[in-house]
């Protein structure tokens, strides 16, 4: 492992300029995009930390790979080589493209979950809980409480707790859980990890009550970092070995290559009963396209199977990590509330406590976020109660984190950049106390934070008395 942990363990050797913006082009710009960075455009943002879904830099190796994509309808070699390589790295036999992570949710929804059943899960995600409720599941948070305070301090925040299962089986039976879907790491939680301890503890559990225990993979290799540095025991063992000992337990995982792969585009489903992959075959057929490309070209699996490599490589992580840890405790020291620790992929500001007099029904986060953007032109992501949309019943979800992501795409930007969003988030920290909320003018009825659009709610007709007009002043 290399000894000077921030310096980046590649070079570059190609470049795309950035667009820099004045205050009064970016004022306009999250105007026109109803208040919502999902709006913006890329050309707009100077250092664009929405997410890291497909936003990776790719290597010299997996270009190369893309030049050897079989673009055959069926049968490509580029398929046996996905194939290959999630055998060798992950340990499943059996592996089914798909266009992204999502395709890879609709499909094992589909297969496992009967209308009326239940889907155990560390923590909700967006795209998953969707698919698993469209299948007619319903969603239960088994997380340890820990990860819903954004201060509590735990090296494995991402954890499920065992208790919590156990009274949901008690409580449904076993036979009405349709599986339980375990996330390495914790996206909504802040990128926290699940230790190896734990794993196996479900898998347990899972094996006393013959429930299948099935795996968001998205981000394990960074998952399988953490327990290196964490769990008694790993010390000395490479990622790579700690990945595919943590997937030994599952009995399959869907994958999003956007992120732990490495890829602009991408995802699989892969398992180990024969059963599942045949199933998955009838229905990708219908939703994705051919079993062997699953709506990818040749080139993409090809570049997915060697991202997958590299992203288990150490030094790839320690750096990966290291740089994330390294915005956050910038922030940490100017005194800004952050999630603790700093997970995996992502710095995630504490919108309630950075803003403490908008409350939740404002969509603290939301407003923060745009706020961000216009200091700065970094692009930040809301994850609160306008991510968390609305109970079967048409209230608003309200989660107990309100929370803005600065997410680090891997590969892609430099600490120098990493300071001018710790200076930006710093500027917006000091000014917070004129930051106003927002309200919706357009509410999507599915995913809503993908195409909602909200303004600025009036500013509120203030007390007469002395000041009177600074505090006007620092209302705007
Ligand atoms: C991104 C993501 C998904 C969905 O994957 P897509 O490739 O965006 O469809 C699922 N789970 C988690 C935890 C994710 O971060």
């Amino acid at each position: 492992m290399s000894s000077v942990v921030n310096a980046e363990p590649y070079r570059i050797k190609m470049v795309e300029p950035l667009h820099m913006t004045t205050r009064a082009e970016r004022e306009e710009a999250i105007r026109a995009a109803g208040h919502n960075t999902f709006l913006l455009k890329s050309k707009d943002c100077y250092i664009d930390l929405l997410t890291d879904s497909g936003t990776s830099a790719m290597s010299d190796a997996q270009w190369s790979a893309m030049m050897l994509g079989d673009e055959a309808y069926a049968g490509a070699r580029s398929f046996d080589n996905l194939w290959n390589a999630v055998e060798e790295f992950y340990g499943f036999p059996y592996t089914c493209p798909t266009h992204q992570g999502r395709g890879a949710e609709h499909l094992i929804s589909q297969i496992l979950i009967t209308p009326g059943q239940h889907v155990p899960g560390n923590m909700y995600f967006t795209t998953t809980r969707a698919h698993q409720e469209l299948a007619g599941a319903t969603f239960h948070d088994v997380i340890i409480d820990e990860a819903h305070d954004p201060s509590a301090i735990h090296p494995f925040k991402g954890n499920v707790d065992l208790d919590k299962l156990r009274a949901l089986i008690d409580e449904v039976g076993a036979d009405q859980i349709a599986y339980i879907n375990v996330a390495v790491t914790v996206n909504m939680a802040g990128g926290q990890p699940v230790s190896m301890a734990n794993i196996r503890a479900v898998r347990e559990i899972c094996d006393e009550h013959g429930i299948i225990m099935w795996s968001d993979a998205t981000r394990l290799a960074e998952n399988a970092y953490f327990i290196q540095q964490r769990e008694e025991g790993y010390a000395d063992t490479p990622c790579a070995q700690i990945a595919k000992e943590m997937l030994s337990h599952f009995d399959g995982l869907t994958m999003s290559g956007k992120k732990d792969c490495l890829v602009n585009i991408g995802g699989f489903l892969a398992m180990r009963d024969e059963d599942i992959l045949i199933k998955a075959r009838e229905l990708v057929v219908l939703y994705e396209g051919m079993p062997t490309y699953g709506g990818l070209a040749g080139r993409d699996l090809e570049a997915m199977a060697v991202g997958l490599r590299e992203a288990l490589d150490d030094d790839y992580l320690a750096h990966r990590i290291g740089q994330v840890r390294y915005l956050g405790e910038r922030l940490i020291e100017a005194g800004i509330p952050v999630v603790q620790p700093i997970g995996g992929h992502a710095v995630f500001l504490d919108a309630r406590a950075f803003l403490p007099h908008v409350p939740q029904d404002e969509l603290p986060a939301q407003s923060l976020a745009a706020e961000i953007y216009v200091e700065s032109g970094v692009r930040a992501m809301e994850r609160g109660i306008v991510s968390a949309g609305r109970t079967k019943t048409g209230e608003h979800n309200h989660p107990k984190l309100e929370l803005v992501r600065l997410t680090i795409p891997r590969r892609v930007y430099t600490n120098a950049h990493m300071d001018v969003v710790a200076d930006a988030v710093i500027a917006v920290w000091q000014r917070r106390a004129s930051i106003r909320g927002l309200r919706f003018v357009y509410e999507s009825p599915t995913l809503r934070f993908f195409t909602s659009r909200f303004e600025p709610l009036p500013v509120s007709p203030l007390p007469v008395h002395e000041g009177t007009q600074e505090e006007h002043a620092l209302a705007h």
